[in-house]
C-alpha cells in the first residue's frame, strides 16, 4: 500500500521491532510481521497484532519485570 506518511513510497512486508512503554516497563518484541516503507521507514502494524503486543504488554506489567525483550509469537 502505499504510506500514509510520506506519501510517496511503498510499503513492503517484512520484520520490525516494536517497543512499548508502560507504567515505566519497557518490553521489546523482534521478529513482528510488519509493512515498513520503502522510501521514509515509517511501520505499519495490523491492528490484530497490535493488540496482540498491548495483551502480552499486560501480562508483562502485572509480572513486575521492568524490560522485557522477546520475540513476537502469534497467538
Ligand atoms: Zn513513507
Amino acid at each position: 500500500m502505499k504510506c500514509m506518511i510520506c506519501k510517496t513510497g511503498e510499503t513492503v512486508k517484512g520484520n520490525s521491532v516494536v517497543t512499548l512503554n508502560r507504567d515505566g516497563m519497557v518490553i521489546v518484541f523482534k521478529s513482528v510481521p510488519a509493512e515498513i516503507c520503502n522510501n521514509c521507514g515509517e511501520v505499519y502494524v495490523n491492528n490484530d497484532i497490535t493488540k496482540n503486543l498491548l495483551d502480552t504488554a499486560e501480562e508483562v506489567s502485572k509480572s513486575g519485570v521492568q524490560v522485557d525483550i522477546r520475540e513476537f509469537k502469534a497467538a
